[in-house]
């Protein structure tokens, strides 16, 4: 190995040496040495228009030549506050504050962070946060506590802190769900309940029913806790709606938001928070501070490219072009719901997944690593969750394009049982 740099999620004992992708073009990316790969997973779920949208590219070149960086405490700038007004119209609801960070796993922290806060200047002893099973909330030590354990995070176990884990909301067993919940939050010491709003994503694109997100944040809003969506995966049209609450008709008192904010061009996240929770801050004592910065909070660049997204979305046919792309991984997904060598086709939104039958299941199942080769030398660009094979493309990919990849998941099929 002759590089230095250590990659994320990556075992560098057995997996060969990174690719080095010198360009990106809608929904392609391109090797150094001229190879190119269709990017089906939006490049980790952030790129939603394709690489390189030109209204954004030029966004972010003409906000450099204007302002770079300045720190946001006491300053503020125009992309900032555009961004802030135009995301509130849009997301709505009792949302009315915008909080900036740059990543989701920050812009969950911040969500802990506000809720915790919230009660403590309320001088309530509210201190615990419910999460769902299988959730995926980020990978700092905050985000990983109310994330589902496992080989990810047994190392740091002995950091994180404890929550009230709620079943997963099967189909036909949402009750069960349901009840957890109204026991946690029957001791009245409930600060939160944190939740990816519809689909679960890195826990293996589980779905469960928009009622069951519905009956959750009614739960909380009879007991008094508030209820915190993570949309930092599902925001920005992924599920076929621009975020999934708006879908469910539910209204959170914080939601996140990050993958999809600058159109996939640059690291940026937000934390929107209800006024109550606003409020309970706001105070002449200073020690009720919403105590949380990082360097780059609000970096200009980023605001600019999230902003020209927020254009994009207003002037270009994007929910057109969501609904084609929902109808066509429909389509396509429908094929594979009679195959015996799949299970639980499904899709949720732009969002299709398929389970591949197999014994030896699981992330770190060698199943998954055999795909993924598989996938690439078919010139695509596919990151099974072990035995679950998902596709996650940009709105800007066509149908023959999607075709490809559907064509090599078969093929995939019959690779695997050869074997
Ligand atoms: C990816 C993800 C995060 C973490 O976002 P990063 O930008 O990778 O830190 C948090 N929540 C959900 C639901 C995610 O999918």
């Amino acid at each position: 190995m002759s590089s230095p740099v250590w990659h994320p999620f990556t075992q560098h004992a057995v997996q060969p040496d990174a690719i080095e992708i010198a360009r990106g073009d809608g929904a392609w990316l391109e090797t150094r040495d001229g190879a190119r790969l269709l990017d089906l997973i939006s490049s980790w779920w952030v790129v939603t228009h394709g690489h390189r949208h030109p209204r954004i590219v030029q966004a972010i070149k003409d906000q450099a030549d204007q302002l770079d960086q300045v720190i946001f405490a006491g300053f503020t700038h125009r992309p900032a506050e555009e961004l802030a007004t135009r995301l509130l119209a849009r997301v709505g609801g009792d949302l009315a504050h915008v909080f900036y960070s740059d990543s989701g796993s920050t812009a969950v922290e911040v969500a802990l962070k506000m809720a915790l806060g919230f009660w403590r200047n309320k001088a309530e002893r509210r201190t615990r946060i419910v999460a769902l099973e299988h959730a995926y909330h980020g990978d700092t030590i905050g985000t990983m506590s109310a994330g589902a354990r496992g080989v990810f995070n047994a190392a740091y176990e002995p950091l994180l802190f404890d929550v009230v884990r709620l079943p997963f909301p099967h189909a036909g067993r949402e009750d069960v769900t349901l009840d957890a919940l109204r026991d946690a939050c029957r001791g009245g010491d409930v600060a939160a309940l944190i939740v990816e709003p519809l689909l679960l994503g890195a826990g293996g694109m589980l779905t469960y029913r928009a009622q069951t997100l519905r009956d959750m944040q009614a739960i909380c809003r009879e007991s008094g806790a508030l209820f915190i969506a993570d949309e930092v995966m599902t925001g920005f049209g992924r599920t076929g709606s621009f975020t999934a609450c708006e879908q469910a008709g539910v209204t959170p008192d914080i939601m996140c938001l990050a993958k999809g904010i600058t159109g996939g061009s640059m690291p940026l996240a937000v934390t929107l928070s209800s006024k109550a929770i606003f409020d309970a801050h706001y105070s002449t004592d200073r020690s009720k501070t919403f105590f949380h910065s990082s360097s780059y909070t609000a970096n200009p660049i980023a605001c600019a490219a999230a902003v020209a997204n927020l254009d994009v979305w207003d002037e270009e046919p994007v929910r057109q072009r969501i609904a084609t792309l929902c109808q066509w991984q429909a389509d396509f997904v429908a094929a594979f719901a009679q195959d015996a060598r799949f299970a639980n086709a499904r899709t949720c939104g732009t969002i299709a997944a398929i389970d591949l039958v197999v014994a030896d299941q699981g992330y770190l199942a060698s199943i998954g690593p055999k795909l993924y080769d598989f996938f690439l030398s078919r010139g695509l660009l596919l990151r099974p969750l072990g035995n679950t094979i998902y596709l996650m493309p940009p709105y800007c990919i066509t149908r023959d394009e999607l075709a490809l990849a559907y064509a090599a998941i078969a093929d995939a099929a019959d690779m695997i049982g050869a074997r």
